[in-house]
């Protein structure tokens, strides 16, 4: 059994935050134009543990300047320079991966085991997937006549900005500084509001790896600093990660300058579970019930969180009753506690966000089968963002059926045919995940080609390997992260028409 990690701030501590953070441009850490700080809150407490840099457009403006001085020299690097770089990084995270997990835990209040085992790794393995296939890249050749070639060359953007949420800290700005490097890039990175510090933690420890100005980070609230960011005449794209609505906004500034946005947005994604699933009590049952648990991974602050999960009435009360079991086996407690399975969440607005939904439920008459409350740990962590698993049982055109909660929250409901089950499935704005469970090759394949989602795992969840590509379809967003594919979202692509007659044309 191991012990419980120490909070950064107690003696012992394998992470220490500093009391201070300006923003990260030009490789050191500077003081915000206007000399303005807010408090991060840790969500495992309900304290503040540092202050951090309120930035405004005067920032952004700094740290775009820099980044396009920093692109004079590193556009030109070679991809076998940049791999070496983005592995440097990957190695320099994986040896003080104990120290970035809790960090990053006391930040946000996501468990110290899935930091340790999923986040931090999953970043380290990101930059490596990167620096590997930025060197497998290859433009092309079309010979248009005997002496006549065009040729395709994929070259860096520029200076782009990026905008992250809060939910995974390292890793979503993993997913996009490591393609944007790779393909010759610099940055300016806005982090959340609610998480800045484990980014600036982060880049104490790296930031000595890429040459200043490479990567900026400017810290502040979105309308502050986000907006102009997303807005600023000089930035060649912008990337975001977050809310819909917000999405919608961060297109609007972007139109202005006419640049590519990618966004990676909300999700209400479906869980299906076929009759099939239950015809034996064995280990693929087994593992149907962790699919079914799975909407409290992460406090079910995940964009992908399954938090619909939809049972075929010929097993749904079986199912149900195996399912809401497993979820009473989820041990919730001290993130910092590597035993416990769902820790706080990532702050007080969210806390009460999904206390809201969870009210909203209930009075639309779903009925509350688990869960369903606030949880007091007591003791250091009484104030901190504890919400039980909740298991609603209801119908899809309620608004918990409809309406991102972002919490450790399932609705569920019934369906009796295959058309039941995918027309349910498909009856959302949203198309980011979906899980399917059956143990029939054929029908999986089938319900997987027939749901509108961008990635949709079938016997399986929660899985995001570097090399798999992944994004939104309807309002779930435009573009995909990760796969080497997502270079091309961080490149233009050069055309050289080149004529080698000697004669007239
Ligand atoms: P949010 O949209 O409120 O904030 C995200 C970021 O945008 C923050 O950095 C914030 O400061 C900034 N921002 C807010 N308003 C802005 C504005 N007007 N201009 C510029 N920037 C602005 O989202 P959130 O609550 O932090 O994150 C949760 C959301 O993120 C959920 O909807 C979730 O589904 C989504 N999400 C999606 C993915 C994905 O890959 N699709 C991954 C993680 C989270």
């Amino acid at each position: 059994v191991s012990s419980v990690y120490a909070a950064p701030g107690e003696k012992g501590s394998v992470a220490q935050y500093r009391a201070r953070y300006g923003h990260y441009i030009g490789g050191e850490f500077v003081a915000p134009v206007k000399g303005e700080y807010f408090e991060d809150i840790s969500p495992v407490n309900g304290k503040p543990f540092c202050e951090v840099g309120r930035g405004t457009a005067e920032d952004i403006d700094r740290a775009v300047e820099t980044a396009w001085k920093a692109f004079a020299s590193w556009r030109h690097t070679s991809p076998a320079e940049r791999s070496v770089i983005l592995n440097r990084i990957a190695d320099r995270i994986e040896q003080n991966l104990e120290a970035i997990a809790v960090a990053e835990t006391w930040e946000n209040g996501k468990p110290v085991r899935e930091t340790l085992a999923a986040d931090i790794p999953l970043a380290v393995d990101h930059f490596r997937y990167f620096a590997g296939v930025l060197r497998a890249q290859e433009g092309g050749i079309s010979q248009l006549d005997e002496n006549t070639v065009a040729y395709h060359f994929h070259e860096p953007l520029g200076v782009v900005g990026q905008i992250i949420p809060w939910n995974f800290p390292i890793l979503m700005a993993t997913w996009k500084l490591a393609p944007a490097l790779a393909a010759g890039n610099c940055v300016v990175l806005k982090p959340a509001e609610q998480t800045p510090a484990s980014i600036l933690f982060l880049f104490d420890l790296i930031g000595d790896l890429l040459p200043a100005g490479v990567v900026n980070i400017v810290n502040g609230f979105g309308i502050e600093a986000g907006a102009p960011l997303a807005s600023h005449k000089r930035i060649r794209k912008v990337a975001f990660t977050g809310e819909t609505t917000t999405g919608r906004l961060i297109m609007q500034y972007a139109s202005q300058n006419l640049i590519p946005v990618t966004l990676e947005l909300g999700g209400k994604s479906p869980n299906i579970f076929f009759e099939d699933v239950a015809s034996a009590q064995d280990a693929y049952y087994e593992k149907a019930k962790e699919g079914f648990a799975m909407f409290a991974l992460n406090q079910g602050e995940v964009c992908t969180c399954p938090s619909r999960a939809l049972i075929q009435r010929s097993i749904y009360d079986t199912f149900l009753s195996d399912g809401l079991d497993r979820v009473s086996r989820i041990r919730q407690g001290n993130p910092l506690d590597p035993e416990t399975m769902i820790g706080a969440q990532a702050s007080n607005d969210q806390l009460e966000k999904i206390l809201s939904y969870i009210q909203i439920g209930k009075d639309e008459g779903a009925k509350v089968l688990a869960g369903g409350e606030r949880v007091d740990l007591g003791g250091d962590l009484t104030d901190g963002y504890y919400v039980a698993p909740t298991v609603f049982e209801g119908q899809n055109s309620m608004r918990i059926f409809q309406e991102e909660i972002f919490g450790p929250v399932v609705s569920v409901t019934g369906f009796d045919t295959y058309d039941d089950a995918i027309a349910t499935a498909n009856d959302t704005l949203y198309g980011l995940g979906a899980g399917v469970w059956s143990r029939s090759a054929d029908l999986c394949y089938r319900a997987g080609r027939a749901i509108e989602a961008g990635r949709v795992w079938t016997n399986t969840y929660h899985q995001y390997p570097a090399h798999a590509a992944f994004g939104g379809y309807k309002q779930s967003g435009i573009g995909r992260e990760n796969h080497l594919r997502m270079l091309d979202h961080y490149q233009q692509t050069k055309n050289l028409l080149v004529s080698y007659a000697e004669g007239p044309m």
